[in-house]
């Protein structure tokens, strides 16, 4: 028989938290026992969803919540100022975060390396929990073996706070890892508008959409002689993350220390 986890999520009034909420009433393993956030206090987490009452409500103070629940995971889509802090403090309760959060910087994720090692617990942070979105990234990766020149394009809906996006970012640390950092384009191009040709990032440009209507897209482009080659992934709904946050959330309690990448926990 399956173990009971017990969850908590913060960010649960949000886009995201109430997506993961939905996703987590509907398993049978995990019991939905905390749901945290700045806006709709008092609010049944099941009706605002449009399920049932399960009698969990909205409270703003996370200690309070984790010590009158004892959880097992924390799920975590707030903004990147709040993440930090709510995944310390889950993680000196004991309890291990399971990130969505983009926007955590290389010292702030060394920050959780140390409080998962003292707590002797695991940390998984997925920039992306869409499992076309690793494949995409994966493919971007064998691709940039042969095709150097390469420009990303990610496009998001407009009240996205970051950018550019975690997935973007991401994406780029896989090039590098596959070729040596140069300069595209013609070595004395210039901007007329500050900006036109995007962000850079060790020599791999990153264009950011916002647009109302969009969700997470993100588009890699190759070019070499005579071809090009167009890598796309599109989330269409934010339904597309729920498998692997689920898969998260259960695979969470086996591992130690932090863990980045939906891809490094998949079979
Ligand atoms: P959102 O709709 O703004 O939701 C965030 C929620 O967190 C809001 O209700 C916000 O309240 C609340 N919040 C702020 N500070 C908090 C705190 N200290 N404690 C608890 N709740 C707090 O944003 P979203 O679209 O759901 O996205 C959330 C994050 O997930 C972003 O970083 C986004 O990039 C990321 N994301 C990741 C994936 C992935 O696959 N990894 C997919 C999609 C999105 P206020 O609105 O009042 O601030």
């Amino acid at each position: 028989m399956s173990r009971e986890i017990r969850v908590i999520v913060t960010g649960a009034a949000g886009r995201m938290g109430r997506e993961v909420i939905k996703a987590v009433l509907k398993e049978k393993d995990l019991n939905l026992v905390g749901a945290i956030d700045v806006k709709e206090i008092g609010a049944d987490a099941g009706e605002m969803v449009g399920s049932t009452s399960n009698g969990v409500k909205i409270q703003a103070d996370l200690r309070k919540v984790l010590e009158n629940t004892q959880p097992h995971v924390l799920v975590d889509f707030t903004n990147p100022q709040a993440v930090i802090r709510n995944a310390k403090t889950a993680l000196n309760h004991g309890v291990s975060p399971v990130i969505g959060t983009t926007g955590l910087d290389e010292i702030e994720i060394q920050e959780l390396r140390r409080v998962a090692d003292k707590n002797n617990l695991g940390v998984l942070i997925a920039p992306n929990f869409a499992l076309g979105a690793v494949l995409m990234m994966d493919f971007t990766r064998r691709a940039a073996r042969y095709f150097k020149h390469i420009e990303i394009i990610e496009l998001h809906h407009d009240q996205k706070i970051d950018a550019p996006s975690g997935t973007a970012l991401k994406t780029a640390q896989m090039i590098e890892e596959e070729r040596e950092p140069f300069r595209q384009g013609h070595p004395e191009e210039y901007e007329k508008i500050q900006g036109a040709r995007g962000g850079e990032w060790k020599g791999i440009r990153i264009h950011s959409v916002r647009l109302p209507g969009l969700i997470a897209h993100q588009e890699v482009i190759f070019g070499a002689l005579g071809q090009v080659l167009t890598i796309r992934h599109d989330s269409l709904s934010r339904e597309s993350f729920m498998p692997g946050v689920i898969l998260g959330i259960r695979k969470i309690l086996d591992l130690k220390g932090v863990v980045v990448g939906l891809e490094k926990i998949l079979d």
